[in-house]
């Protein structure tokens, strides 16, 4: 069983199938990389999971219960959380305010569902956001004002804030798009000593084949809303059907 289990999703806009028969498996603790051409359906699984779209048909279960019928905050209450294509930070406030952020938010809402208390002082809250910050080699800069941060900083600042909300599961789509090779490379390597520190599970949705090949497990292939192939990117890198469908071989 994965963490993230979706069994027979599909979704429609009107004549379109989006997505026909969508079936994945996301294990614990692994990088799972979901490829694909334009309009292959992505984005339209990805908003099925975060609670953005409801799907028409089939299930979708992270860590033991259905997301479906969630709404996004309660979705990222069970521990997904979401990587932007555009950093998603204030650009007003310093790195060290930004982290705090989605700490204070945390613990309200913990409180507001009298559940457990992870974060209950100031302090705490300090250590914490400090720690998130040390973790993405940001402590140094902890005063600085956001909005003046590089482009590869900022997107250490954003996981940052994703990484206090303590996610199970890092869902991230396209985190590169758009980046000069030199970020890009600085995000893979941002992923990297993540993914080496904590105990996180990473669904990325990418087109850059050299992001896929260096952080992937493992790789599911969807064409035309549905599953292609799900392999090691070893084996999707020779695979006869990927490389008709997908890399244009
Ligand atoms: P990808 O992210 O793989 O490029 P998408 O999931 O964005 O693909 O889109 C899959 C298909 O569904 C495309 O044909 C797209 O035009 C269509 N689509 C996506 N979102 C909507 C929507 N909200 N309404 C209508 N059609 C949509
Ligand atoms: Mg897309």
């Amino acid at each position: 069983m994965g963490v993230l289990e979706v069994k027979n999703v599909g979704k429609r806009f009107g004549g379109l199938q989006a997505l026909g028969n969508v079936n994945l498996s996301v294990k614990e603790n692994t990088v799972h990389a979901i490829i694909g051409p334009n309009g292959a359906g992505k984005s339209t699984l990805l908003n099925c999971l975060i609670g953005k779209l409801i799907p028409d048909t089939g299930s979708v279960m992270f860590d033991g219960q259905s997301v479906l019928g969630r709404k996004p905050h309660e979705i990222n209450q069970m521990g997904i959380s979401r990587v932007f294509q555009t950093p998603e930070i204030f650009g007003d406030l310093t790195v060290f305010e930004n982290v705090m952020i989605p700490i204070f938010a945390k613990r309200d809402g913990a409180f507001r569902m009298h559940a457990y208390e992870s974060v209950s002082n100031e302090r705490d809250i300090t250590e914490a956001a400090e720690r998130m910050l040390e973790d993405v080699n940001m402590l140094d800069k902890r005063h600085v004002q956001a909005s003046s941060l590089s482009r590869g900083d900022k997107r250490r600042l954003e996981m940052a804030m994703c990484l206090s909300q303590e996610p199970k599961l890092l869902l991230l789509d396209e985190p590169t798009a758009g980046m000069a090779r030199a970020d890009t490379n600085n995000t893979i390597d941002l992923l990297k000593e993540i993914k080496a520190k904590r105990n996180i599970t990473m669904a990325i949705i990418e087109h850059d084949m050299h992001v896929v090949f260096s952080l992937a497990e493992r790789i599911t292939v969807l064409a035309q809303g549905t599953p292609l192939v799900e392999d090691t990117p070893a084996n999707i890198k020779g695979h006869p059907k990927v490389r008709e469908a997908y890399l244009g071989e």
